[in-house]
Protein backbone atom coordinates (compact mmCIF):
# COMPACT_ATOMS: atom_id res chain seq x y z
CA UNK A 1 0.00 0.00 0.00
CA UNK A 2 2.73 2.06 0.70
CA UNK A 3 4.55 1.51 -2.76
CA UNK A 4 0.81 2.98 -4.09
CA UNK A 5 0.95 5.81 -2.39
CA UNK A 6 4.50 6.61 -3.06
CA UNK A 7 4.09 6.17 -6.71
CA UNK A 8 1.17 8.71 -6.51
CA UNK A 9 2.82 11.19 -5.13
CA UNK A 10 1.62 10.99 -1.72
CA UNK A 11 3.33 12.18 1.67
CA UNK A 12 2.59 10.31 4.57
CA UNK A 13 2.73 11.45 7.90
CA UNK A 14 2.32 8.39 10.21
CA UNK A 15 1.65 8.60 14.19
CA UNK A 16 0.41 11.91 13.97
CA UNK A 17 -2.53 11.86 15.83
CA UNK A 18 -5.07 15.05 14.55
CA UNK A 19 -6.13 16.58 17.93
CA UNK A 20 -7.26 20.17 16.86
CA UNK A 21 -9.41 21.69 14.05
CA UNK A 22 -10.21 25.47 12.78
CA UNK A 23 -13.88 26.05 11.64
CA UNK A 24 -14.23 28.67 9.05
CA UNK A 25 -17.62 30.04 8.34
CA UNK A 26 -18.20 30.81 4.31
CA UNK A 27 -21.18 30.98 1.93
CA UNK A 28 -21.37 27.31 1.87
CA UNK A 29 -21.60 26.90 5.79
CA UNK A 30 -18.83 25.75 7.97
CA UNK A 31 -15.17 24.43 6.73
CA UNK A 32 -12.71 23.07 8.46
CA UNK A 33 -9.85 25.12 6.91
CA UNK A 34 -6.39 23.43 8.89
CA UNK A 35 -5.49 20.79 11.38
CA UNK A 36 -3.26 20.57 14.20
CA UNK A 37 -1.34 17.19 15.07
CA UNK A 38 -0.33 16.42 18.58
CA UNK A 39 3.21 17.86 18.94
CA UNK A 40 3.44 19.99 16.48
CA UNK A 41 2.66 23.68 16.20
CA UNK A 42 2.12 24.67 12.39
CA UNK A 43 -1.19 23.72 10.58
CA UNK A 44 -1.86 21.67 7.91
CA UNK A 45 -4.41 23.25 5.39
CA UNK A 46 -6.20 21.38 2.89
CA UNK A 47 -9.51 21.41 0.59
CA UNK A 48 -11.43 18.34 1.82
CA UNK A 49 -10.79 16.03 5.07
CA UNK A 50 -11.69 12.14 5.14
CA UNK A 51 -11.74 11.34 8.80
CA UNK A 52 -11.26 7.64 8.25
CA UNK A 53 -11.26 6.50 12.23
CA UNK A 54 -13.45 4.61 14.29
CA UNK A 55 -13.21 6.83 16.70
CA UNK A 56 -14.33 9.66 14.29
CA UNK A 57 -11.80 11.82 15.70
CA UNK A 58 -12.21 15.09 12.96
CA UNK A 59 -15.74 14.58 12.81
CA UNK A 60 -16.00 15.40 16.05
CA UNK A 61 -13.54 18.24 16.72
CA UNK A 62 -15.58 19.49 14.02
CA UNK A 63 -19.09 19.97 15.89
CA UNK A 64 -20.43 17.71 13.21
CA UNK A 65 -23.85 16.09 15.01
CA UNK A 66 -23.10 12.36 16.37
CA UNK A 67 -23.96 9.58 18.33
CA UNK A 68 -22.93 6.29 20.62
CA UNK A 69 -24.63 3.68 21.85
CA UNK A 70 -27.90 1.67 21.37
CA UNK A 71 -31.00 3.57 20.10
CA UNK A 72 -34.18 2.82 21.62
CA UNK A 73 -36.41 0.20 18.93
CA UNK A 74 -38.89 3.15 18.82
CA UNK A 75 -36.36 5.95 17.61
CA UNK A 76 -36.04 4.17 13.91
CA UNK A 77 -38.52 0.92 14.56
CA UNK A 78 -35.87 -1.01 14.72
CA UNK A 79 -37.18 -4.43 15.80
CA UNK A 80 -33.51 -5.33 17.23
CA UNK A 81 -32.63 -1.85 18.52
CA UNK A 82 -31.89 -0.91 22.15
CA UNK A 83 -31.60 -3.49 25.39
CA UNK A 84 -31.86 -7.05 23.88
CA UNK A 85 -33.98 -9.61 25.44
CA UNK A 86 -31.69 -11.74 28.42
CA UNK A 87 -30.99 -15.11 27.11
CA UNK A 88 -31.92 -18.20 29.11
CA UNK A 89 -34.92 -15.67 30.22
CA UNK A 90 -39.10 -15.45 29.61
CA UNK A 91 -37.64 -12.31 27.75
CA UNK A 92 -36.74 -14.04 25.16
CA UNK A 93 -39.67 -16.49 24.68
CA UNK A 94 -40.99 -15.54 21.25
CA UNK A 95 -37.74 -13.29 20.27
CA UNK A 96 -37.36 -13.76 16.10
CA UNK A 97 -35.32 -10.89 15.45
CA UNK A 98 -31.98 -12.33 15.50
CA UNK A 99 -29.63 -14.90 17.63
CA UNK A 100 -29.13 -13.52 21.08
CA UNK A 101 -27.96 -16.49 22.69
CA UNK A 102 -24.44 -16.63 20.74
CA UNK A 103 -22.01 -15.28 23.67
CA UNK A 104 -24.88 -16.65 26.77
CA UNK A 105 -23.64 -18.07 30.00
CA UNK A 106 -25.11 -21.68 29.82
CA UNK A 107 -23.87 -22.85 33.20
CA UNK A 108 -25.98 -20.75 36.76
CA UNK A 109 -23.03 -18.74 37.84
CA UNK A 110 -23.79 -17.19 41.65
CA UNK A 111 -22.52 -13.22 41.16
CA UNK A 112 -21.72 -12.36 44.44
CA UNK A 113 -18.31 -12.38 46.37
CA UNK A 114 -20.21 -14.01 49.20
CA UNK A 115 -23.15 -15.18 50.98
CA UNK A 116 -24.23 -12.25 51.99
CA UNK A 117 -25.04 -11.52 48.08
CA UNK A 118 -24.29 -7.85 48.61
CA UNK A 119 -20.62 -7.56 46.40
CA UNK A 120 -20.74 -8.21 43.01
CA UNK A 121 -17.32 -10.35 41.71
CA UNK A 122 -15.43 -8.39 39.11
CA UNK A 123 -16.82 -7.69 35.87
CA UNK A 124 -20.30 -7.89 36.59
CA UNK A 125 -21.72 -4.41 36.74
CA UNK A 126 -24.99 -4.17 37.59
CA UNK A 127 -28.38 -5.70 39.09
CA UNK A 128 -30.84 -3.91 37.07
CA UNK A 129 -31.97 -3.59 33.44
CA UNK A 130 -34.10 -0.84 31.39
CA UNK A 131 -36.97 -2.41 29.41
CA UNK A 132 -36.27 -4.28 26.42
CA UNK A 133 -35.89 -1.96 23.47
CA UNK A 134 -34.13 0.96 25.48
CA UNK A 135 -31.73 3.07 24.75
CA UNK A 136 -28.25 2.99 26.14
CA UNK A 137 -25.03 4.12 25.67
CA UNK A 138 -23.66 0.26 25.43
CA UNK A 139 -21.92 -1.06 22.43
CA UNK A 140 -20.61 -4.49 21.77
CA UNK A 141 -17.45 -5.72 23.48
CA UNK A 142 -13.88 -4.23 22.76
CA UNK A 143 -10.46 -6.93 22.56
CA UNK A 144 -7.41 -7.74 20.63
CA UNK A 145 -6.69 -9.89 18.22
CA UNK A 146 -3.15 -11.34 19.25
CA UNK A 147 -0.58 -13.02 17.04
CA UNK A 148 1.29 -15.52 19.15
CA UNK A 149 3.90 -17.43 18.68
CA UNK A 150 4.83 -21.01 19.94
CA UNK A 151 7.69 -22.04 22.41
CA UNK A 152 9.30 -24.35 19.85
CA UNK A 153 10.20 -21.27 17.30
CA UNK A 154 12.89 -20.14 19.48
CA UNK A 155 14.29 -17.39 17.10
CA UNK A 156 11.31 -15.55 17.58
CA UNK A 157 9.18 -15.95 20.44
CA UNK A 158 9.17 -13.57 23.17
CA UNK A 159 7.68 -14.55 26.62
CA UNK A 160 4.30 -12.80 27.74
CA UNK A 161 5.48 -10.64 30.05
CA UNK A 162 4.31 -10.54 33.35
CA UNK A 163 1.25 -7.74 34.59
CA UNK A 164 2.53 -5.10 36.54
CA UNK A 165 0.20 -5.26 39.50
CA UNK A 166 -1.55 -9.23 39.45
CA UNK A 167 -4.05 -9.66 41.38
CA UNK A 168 -5.94 -13.38 40.97
CA UNK A 169 -9.46 -12.45 42.40
CA UNK A 170 -9.85 -10.22 39.61
CA UNK A 171 -10.33 -13.89 37.63
CA UNK A 172 -13.33 -14.90 40.02
CA UNK A 173 -15.55 -14.95 37.04
CA UNK A 174 -13.51 -16.99 35.17
CA UNK A 175 -12.89 -19.63 37.75
CA UNK A 176 -16.63 -19.49 38.27
CA UNK A 177 -17.36 -20.66 34.84
CA UNK A 178 -14.34 -23.13 35.14
CA UNK A 179 -15.76 -24.79 38.41
CA UNK A 180 -18.97 -24.80 36.55
CA UNK A 181 -17.53 -26.98 34.46
CA UNK A 182 -16.41 -25.37 31.04
CA UNK A 183 -13.80 -26.95 28.86
CA UNK A 184 -11.25 -23.74 28.16
CA UNK A 185 -8.90 -26.02 25.48
CA UNK A 186 -10.73 -25.34 22.44
CA UNK A 187 -10.90 -21.71 23.28
CA UNK A 188 -7.55 -21.08 24.04
CA UNK A 189 -6.01 -23.47 21.70
CA UNK A 190 -4.52 -21.45 18.55
CA UNK A 191 -7.73 -20.91 16.16
CA UNK A 192 -6.09 -19.53 12.87
CA UNK A 193 -2.72 -21.11 12.22
CA UNK A 194 -0.07 -18.70 10.33
CA UNK A 195 3.37 -19.79 9.31
CA UNK A 196 6.51 -19.66 11.03
CA UNK A 197 4.56 -21.68 14.21
CA UNK A 198 2.07 -18.73 14.52
CA UNK A 199 -1.16 -18.23 15.43
CA UNK A 200 -3.58 -15.41 15.13
CA UNK A 201 -5.71 -15.61 18.37
CA UNK A 202 -8.94 -14.31 19.22
CA UNK A 203 -8.50 -15.30 23.09
CA UNK A 204 -11.95 -17.23 24.04
CA UNK A 205 -13.93 -16.73 21.35
CA UNK A 206 -15.86 -19.50 22.26
CA UNK A 207 -15.93 -18.47 26.24
CA UNK A 208 -19.03 -16.49 26.89
CA UNK A 209 -16.56 -13.51 25.85
CA UNK A 210 -14.54 -14.07 29.22
CA UNK A 211 -11.21 -12.10 27.99
CA UNK A 212 -13.33 -9.21 26.15
CA UNK A 213 -13.72 -6.03 27.56
CA UNK A 214 -17.26 -5.96 28.30
CA UNK A 215 -19.86 -3.30 30.00
CA UNK A 216 -19.37 0.94 31.06
CA UNK A 217 -16.03 0.80 29.89
CA UNK A 218 -16.32 -0.53 26.92
CA UNK A 219 -19.19 2.16 26.87
CA UNK A 220 -17.11 5.27 27.46
CA UNK A 221 -14.35 4.33 25.26
CA UNK A 222 -16.68 5.78 22.64
CA UNK A 223 -17.01 9.46 23.23
CA UNK A 224 -13.93 9.37 25.76
CA UNK A 225 -10.90 11.73 25.79
CA UNK A 226 -7.90 10.50 23.37
CA UNK A 227 -5.98 10.76 27.29
CA UNK A 228 -8.49 8.45 28.79
CA UNK A 229 -9.16 5.98 25.42
CA UNK A 230 -5.19 5.57 26.00
CA UNK A 231 -5.84 4.89 29.35
CA UNK A 232 -8.18 2.23 28.60
CA UNK A 233 -6.01 0.44 26.13
CA UNK A 234 -3.27 -0.03 28.93
CA UNK A 235 -6.12 -1.14 31.98
CA UNK A 236 -7.17 -3.75 29.39
CA UNK A 237 -3.69 -4.92 28.35
CA UNK A 238 -3.08 -5.23 32.12
CA UNK A 239 -5.87 -7.12 32.52
CA UNK A 240 -5.30 -9.45 29.71
CA UNK A 241 -1.43 -10.52 30.70
CA UNK A 242 -3.48 -11.24 33.84
CA UNK A 243 -5.76 -13.71 32.49
CA UNK A 244 -3.14 -14.93 30.06
CA UNK A 245 -1.06 -15.63 33.69
CA UNK A 246 -4.06 -16.96 35.35
CA UNK A 247 -4.37 -19.87 32.69
CA UNK A 248 -0.96 -20.79 33.39
CA UNK A 249 -0.51 -20.52 36.86
CA UNK A 250 -4.21 -20.46 38.36
CA UNK A 251 -5.15 -23.70 40.49
CA UNK A 252 -8.48 -23.50 39.12
CA UNK A 253 -7.11 -23.85 36.01
CA UNK A 254 -6.86 -27.76 34.25
CA UNK A 255 -2.82 -28.99 34.25
CA UNK A 256 -3.04 -29.60 30.62
CA UNK A 257 -4.92 -26.24 29.95
CA UNK A 258 -1.30 -24.54 31.50
CA UNK A 259 0.25 -26.83 30.03
CA UNK A 260 -1.15 -25.49 26.98
CA UNK A 261 -0.55 -22.02 27.57
CA UNK A 262 2.72 -22.11 28.72
CA UNK A 263 3.54 -23.20 24.94
CA UNK A 264 2.89 -19.41 23.66
CA UNK A 265 4.89 -16.72 23.38
CA UNK A 266 4.69 -13.05 21.71
CA UNK A 267 6.26 -12.92 18.42
CA UNK A 268 9.33 -10.78 18.16
CA UNK A 269 8.51 -9.64 14.54
CA UNK A 270 4.98 -8.66 14.99
CA UNK A 271 3.91 -5.66 16.49
CA UNK A 272 7.65 -4.65 16.68
CA UNK A 273 6.31 -0.62 17.55
CA UNK A 274 3.99 -1.44 20.63
CA UNK A 275 6.04 -4.16 22.55
CA UNK A 276 5.19 -7.53 20.64
CA UNK A 277 1.31 -6.67 21.58
CA UNK A 278 -1.41 -5.02 18.94
CA UNK A 279 -1.10 -1.05 19.15
CA UNK A 280 -4.46 -0.79 18.96
CA UNK A 281 -7.79 -2.24 20.78
CA UNK A 282 -10.26 -3.88 18.51
CA UNK A 283 -12.86 -1.46 18.75
CA UNK A 284 -16.02 -2.07 16.77
CA UNK A 285 -17.88 0.30 17.25
CA UNK A 286 -17.40 4.19 18.41
CA UNK A 287 -19.20 6.94 17.37
CA UNK A 288 -21.12 7.28 14.67
CA UNK A 289 -22.29 10.33 12.71
CA UNK A 290 -26.06 11.28 12.94
CA UNK A 291 -26.42 13.20 9.26
CA UNK A 292 -29.98 13.83 6.90
CA UNK A 293 -29.76 9.80 5.95
CA UNK A 294 -28.86 6.99 8.55
CA UNK A 295 -28.72 3.87 7.91
CA UNK A 296 -30.85 1.49 9.71
CA UNK A 297 -32.06 -2.32 10.16
CA UNK A 298 -34.44 -1.49 7.37
CA UNK A 299 -31.86 -0.92 4.99
CA UNK A 300 -29.42 -4.08 5.97
CA UNK A 301 -31.54 -6.55 6.41
CA UNK A 302 -34.15 -6.02 4.30
CA UNK A 303 -35.79 -9.58 1.84
CA UNK A 304 -35.77 -7.45 -1.38
CA UNK A 305 -32.75 -5.56 -3.02
CA UNK A 306 -33.47 -1.96 -3.23
CA UNK A 307 -31.55 0.60 -4.61
CA UNK A 308 -30.81 3.98 -3.94
CA UNK A 309 -29.76 6.87 -6.18
CA UNK A 310 -26.82 7.90 -4.66
CA UNK A 311 -25.50 4.24 -4.57
CA UNK A 312 -21.77 4.40 -4.45
CA UNK A 313 -21.57 0.13 -3.59
CA UNK A 314 -22.92 -2.48 -2.28
CA UNK A 315 -22.80 -4.32 1.39
CA UNK A 316 -23.70 -7.48 2.54
CA UNK A 317 -23.57 -9.35 5.82
CA UNK A 318 -24.94 -10.06 9.21
CA UNK A 319 -25.74 -7.56 11.83
CA UNK A 320 -22.66 -9.16 13.87
CA UNK A 321 -22.68 -7.60 17.58
CA UNK A 322 -20.04 -10.38 18.68
CA UNK A 323 -19.50 -9.56 22.58
CA UNK A 324 -21.97 -8.60 24.91
CA UNK A 325 -22.45 -5.47 25.79
CA UNK A 326 -23.09 -5.61 29.89
CA UNK A 327 -22.58 -8.60 32.24
CA UNK A 328 -25.34 -7.70 34.68
CA UNK A 329 -27.21 -9.84 37.11
CA UNK A 330 -30.88 -11.39 36.50
CA UNK A 331 -32.67 -13.56 38.79
CA UNK A 332 -29.99 -14.37 40.83
CA UNK A 333 -27.01 -15.21 37.91
CA UNK A 334 -24.63 -13.77 35.53
CA UNK A 335 -26.16 -12.91 32.24
CA UNK A 336 -24.06 -10.98 29.32
CA UNK A 337 -26.63 -9.01 27.31
CA UNK A 338 -26.43 -7.36 24.33
CA UNK A 339 -25.04 -9.51 21.52
CA UNK A 340 -26.78 -10.60 18.81
CA UNK A 341 -26.54 -11.75 15.31
CA UNK A 342 -29.36 -10.72 12.93
CA UNK A 343 -30.46 -13.10 11.03
CA UNK A 344 -27.61 -15.14 12.28
CA UNK A 345 -23.59 -15.65 11.65
CA UNK A 346 -22.38 -15.36 8.29
CA UNK A 347 -25.78 -16.30 6.68
CA UNK A 348 -24.93 -16.79 2.68
CA UNK A 349 -28.34 -15.67 2.20
CA UNK A 350 -28.09 -12.41 3.06
CA UNK A 351 -28.91 -9.94 0.96
CA UNK A 352 -26.72 -7.36 -0.48
CA UNK A 353 -27.78 -3.68 0.13
CA UNK A 354 -26.87 -0.57 -1.04
CA UNK A 355 -24.52 1.99 0.73
CA UNK A 356 -25.73 5.25 0.07
CA UNK A 357 -22.92 8.31 -0.33
CA UNK A 358 -25.27 10.61 2.03
CA UNK A 359 -24.37 8.35 5.01
CA UNK A 360 -20.55 9.60 4.56
CA UNK A 361 -21.36 13.36 4.40
CA UNK A 362 -22.50 15.98 7.29
CA UNK A 363 -25.93 17.16 7.38
CA UNK A 364 -26.30 20.38 5.46
CA UNK A 365 -24.95 23.09 8.03
CA UNK A 366 -21.81 21.24 8.82
CA UNK A 367 -18.73 21.03 8.28
CA UNK A 368 -19.14 20.86 4.20
CA UNK A 369 -15.73 19.42 3.41
CA UNK A 370 -15.54 16.90 5.20
CA UNK A 371 -15.87 12.60 3.90
CA UNK A 372 -16.66 10.64 7.31
CA UNK A 373 -16.31 6.60 5.74
CA UNK A 374 -15.65 4.99 8.51
CA UNK A 375 -18.29 6.65 11.31
CA UNK A 376 -20.68 6.97 8.88
CA UNK A 377 -24.12 8.18 9.78
CA UNK A 378 -26.08 4.91 11.37
CA UNK A 379 -27.73 3.31 13.29
CA UNK A 380 -26.18 0.73 16.23
CA UNK A 381 -27.67 -2.21 14.11
CA UNK A 382 -27.13 -0.39 11.21
CA UNK A 383 -23.38 -0.24 12.05
CA UNK A 384 -22.58 -3.43 12.94
CA UNK A 385 -23.59 -4.80 9.42
CA UNK A 386 -21.71 -2.12 7.76
CA UNK A 387 -18.32 -2.29 10.32
CA UNK A 388 -16.61 -5.24 7.99
CA UNK A 389 -13.60 -4.81 5.87
CA UNK A 390 -15.40 -5.04 2.26
CA UNK A 391 -18.08 -2.68 2.81
CA UNK A 392 -14.86 -0.22 4.55
CA UNK A 393 -12.62 -0.41 1.22
CA UNK A 394 -15.84 0.24 -0.74
CA UNK A 395 -16.71 3.08 1.18
CA UNK A 396 -13.09 4.72 1.28
CA UNK A 397 -12.56 3.78 -2.25
CA UNK A 398 -15.51 6.21 -2.89
CA UNK A 399 -14.66 8.79 -0.47
CA UNK A 400 -11.38 9.35 -1.93
CA UNK A 401 -13.13 9.58 -5.32
CA UNK A 402 -15.33 11.91 -3.74
CA UNK A 403 -12.78 14.11 -2.05
CA UNK A 404 -10.88 14.60 -5.65
CA UNK A 405 -13.66 15.41 -7.58
CA UNK A 406 -14.47 17.97 -4.28
CA UNK A 407 -11.26 19.73 -4.76
CA UNK A 408 -11.09 19.95 -8.46
CA UNK A 409 -14.67 21.36 -9.01
CA UNK A 410 -14.71 23.30 -6.01
CA UNK A 411 -18.22 21.66 -4.75
CA UNK A 412 -18.81 20.63 -1.03
CA UNK A 413 -18.63 17.23 -0.30
CA UNK A 414 -22.61 17.03 -0.58
CA UNK A 415 -22.81 18.92 -3.41
CA UNK A 416 -20.45 16.82 -5.89
CA UNK A 417 -22.17 15.33 -9.29
CA UNK A 418 -23.16 12.17 -7.79
CA UNK A 419 -23.56 10.83 -11.46
CA UNK A 420 -20.06 11.59 -12.17
CA UNK A 421 -18.79 9.88 -8.56
CA UNK A 422 -21.00 6.77 -9.67
CA UNK A 423 -19.45 6.63 -13.31
CA UNK A 424 -15.85 6.69 -11.97
CA UNK A 425 -17.30 4.14 -9.31
CA UNK A 426 -18.15 1.82 -12.07
CA UNK A 427 -15.63 2.42 -14.84
CA UNK A 428 -12.78 1.06 -11.81
CA UNK A 429 -15.00 -1.73 -11.88
CA UNK A 430 -17.39 -1.23 -8.65
CA UNK A 431 -20.81 -2.68 -8.31
CA UNK A 432 -23.76 -0.09 -8.18
CA UNK A 433 -26.76 -2.78 -9.19
CA UNK A 434 -27.74 -6.27 -8.74
C1 LIG B 1 -8.53 -7.25 15.66
C2 LIG B 1 -9.48 -7.00 14.52
C3 LIG B 1 -10.13 -8.06 13.91
C4 LIG B 1 -11.00 -7.85 12.85
N1 LIG B 1 -11.59 -8.90 12.20
C5 LIG B 1 -12.31 -8.68 11.08
C6 LIG B 1 -12.81 -9.72 10.29
O1 LIG B 1 -12.64 -10.88 10.63
N2 LIG B 1 -13.50 -9.42 9.14
C7 LIG B 1 -13.70 -8.15 8.74
O2 LIG B 1 -14.28 -7.92 7.68
N3 LIG B 1 -13.29 -7.12 9.51
C8 LIG B 1 -12.59 -7.36 10.65
N4 LIG B 1 -12.13 -6.34 11.41
C9 LIG B 1 -12.48 -5.05 10.99
C10 LIG B 1 -11.46 -4.53 9.97
O3 LIG B 1 -10.34 -5.36 9.86
C11 LIG B 1 -10.99 -3.26 10.43
O4 LIG B 1 -12.13 -2.50 10.66
C12 LIG B 1 -10.16 -2.63 9.33
O5 LIG B 1 -8.93 -3.28 9.22
C13 LIG B 1 -9.99 -1.20 9.67
O6 LIG B 1 -9.10 -0.63 8.75
P1 LIG B 1 -9.08 0.90 8.60
O7 LIG B 1 -7.88 1.28 7.80
O8 LIG B 1 -10.41 1.40 8.13
O9 LIG B 1 -8.97 1.45 10.11
P2 LIG B 1 -7.74 1.45 11.09
O10 LIG B 1 -6.69 0.46 10.71
O11 LIG B 1 -8.31 1.41 12.47
O12 LIG B 1 -7.16 2.88 10.74
C14 LIG B 1 -7.59 4.06 11.37
C15 LIG B 1 -6.36 4.85 11.67
O13 LIG B 1 -6.75 6.11 12.17
C16 LIG B 1 -5.80 6.47 13.13
N5 LIG B 1 -6.35 7.53 13.98
C17 LIG B 1 -7.29 7.46 14.94
N6 LIG B 1 -7.52 8.67 15.47
C18 LIG B 1 -6.69 9.53 14.81
C19 LIG B 1 -6.46 10.94 14.90
N7 LIG B 1 -7.11 11.71 15.77
N8 LIG B 1 -5.56 11.49 14.07
C20 LIG B 1 -4.88 10.73 13.16
N9 LIG B 1 -5.07 9.40 13.03
C21 LIG B 1 -5.96 8.82 13.85
C22 LIG B 1 -5.54 5.22 13.89
O14 LIG B 1 -4.34 5.30 14.59
C23 LIG B 1 -5.48 4.21 12.73
O15 LIG B 1 -4.19 4.06 12.23
C24 LIG B 1 -11.26 -6.55 12.45
C25 LIG B 1 -10.63 -5.47 13.10
C26 LIG B 1 -9.74 -5.70 14.12
C27 LIG B 1 -9.04 -4.54 14.80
Amino acid sequence: MIDMLTEAGVSIRSGARVVDAVMRLDSTGPRISAVRVLGDKRWTVGKVYVDATYEGSLMKLSGVTYTFGREASTQYNEPSAGRLPVPNTTEATGWIHGDIWHCAFKELINPYVDASNTTLIPGVTGTSLPPVGSADGMVGSLDWRLTMCSMTNEQNVIPIPAPSQYNPAQYELVRRVLHAGWNPTGALLPRFTLPGNKSDWKMLAGGDSLAELVGPVAAEYANATWERQLQIYSEYKQYTLGLLHFFKTDPSVPTHVQRSMQEWGLCRDEYNRSGHWPGQLYVREALRMVSDVVLTEHDVVATEFQNKSDVIGLGAYTVDVPGPAQRVVVHGRVVNEGSIKVPYFCDPKVSPYALPYAIMTPREGEASNLLVPVAVSASHIGFNSIRMEPQWMILGSAAGMAAAMAVQSNHTVRDIPIVALQAKLRAGGQTLDL
